[in-house]
């Protein structure tokens, strides 16, 4: 078990500076995280396969998969930090990366 866990908004702020960008899928490209589309039944958006380190995004999914796909690198982060969170500790840790990552964009953009 790594230190204690940043806020999703000190990561944030961390990748903003050291990618200066925060386009999910680009971070998932830098990542070494395989990003597949598929169309399923759409019970969940996207699932993050820990084993061969993938994302699945469901393209049927009534919200964007840019938001899919940022909320589920803030699993893989966790994961690859080594924090082990309960489920829903880690869901309200991965939405609120998920929205941060969104709602900071800008801030790469203006910078550049
Ligand atoms: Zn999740």
């Amino acid at each position: 078990m790594p230190n204690k866990l940043p806020s999703p908004q000190t990561v944030v702020r961390e990748l903003a500076e050291a990618e200066k960008s925060l386009d999910p899928f680009y971070l998932a490209q830098r990542w070494g995280v395989v990003v597949v589309l598929e169309s399923w039944h759409p019970a969940t958006w996207g699932e993050y396969d820990r084993r061969n380190v993938q994302i699945y995004l469901n393209k049927q999914a009534p919200v964007s998969l840019q938001k899919i796909l940022a909320h589920e690198l803030g699993h893989f982060w966790i994961h690859q930090q080594g924090f082990q969170l309960s489920r829903k500790e880690e869901e309200t840790w991965v939405e609120a990366f998920a929205d941060e990552l969104d709602q900071s964009k800008t801030l790469c953009i203006t910078k550049a």
